[in-house]
């Protein structure tokens, strides 16, 4: 009798264990939204570089998405659903939601692309020399998961002179009313 006792306690006990895990670990999934869930490298927190094959990305992204971040594609002009669009907030890399820039550095443009005179901070991209197509532009890359992003150019607006053309379907918007983490609610911009 006192043997089932303690180990009736003891299967208790466990079952308490297994129930506290199983618990904890639903409240966590449904925390995660749609996008991390398909796609467990994004976050807009975690500034940790990223090195993830093409082949694994492949599988991750949209086909859209991937040709322009992977394959350097470029979307039509005026047709990417952020070149005339001035919502307030933030715009993160749509391949693994690095934060790349605020809305208040975005200006009307005539090319029909996205264009930012500053990113959000250093170390948001990086750039490399593109000589391709005949001619000699910098590629703009996102600086967590090096995805393509588009190009640089010096016909800006100040206080930069910089125009970051953009293509749209490689960016994430998320509206400041949106946004837990837009600047005002928490240390940084
Ligand atoms: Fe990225």
């Amino acid at each position: 009798m006192k043997a089932i006792t303690a180990r009736t306690i003891f299967a208790l006990a466990i079952a308490s264990i297994a129930a506290i895990n199983c618990s904890s670990s639903s409240k966590a999934d449904s925390m995660k939204d749609a996008k991390q869930t398909q796609n467990p490298y994004y976050s807009q927190t975690d500034t940790t570089k990223l090195n993830v094959p093409d082949a694994t990305w492949k599988k991750i992204l949209p086909a859209d998405v991937y040709a322009v971040a992977r394959e350097k594609d470029t979307e039509y002009a005026f047709t990417g659903k952020y070149w005339n669009f001035e919502g307030l907030g933030t715009y993160y890399c749509a391949v693994c939601g690095n934060k790349l820039f605020r809305s208040d550095s975005k200006f009307a443009s005539s090319c029909g692309w996205p264009s930012f005179f500053e990113t959000s901070r250093p170390g948001a991209a990086i750039y490399v020399s593109d000589k391709s197509h005949g001619m000699d532009r910098t590629e703009v890359l996102c600086g967590r998961c090096g995805s393509h992003l588009g190009h640089l150019f010096d016909d800006g607006p100040p206080p930069t002179g910089k125009r970051y053309c953009m293509n749209s379907i490689v960016l994430d918007f998320v509206p400041d009313a949106k946004n837990p983490l837009a600047p005002g609610l928490t240390p940084g911009k």
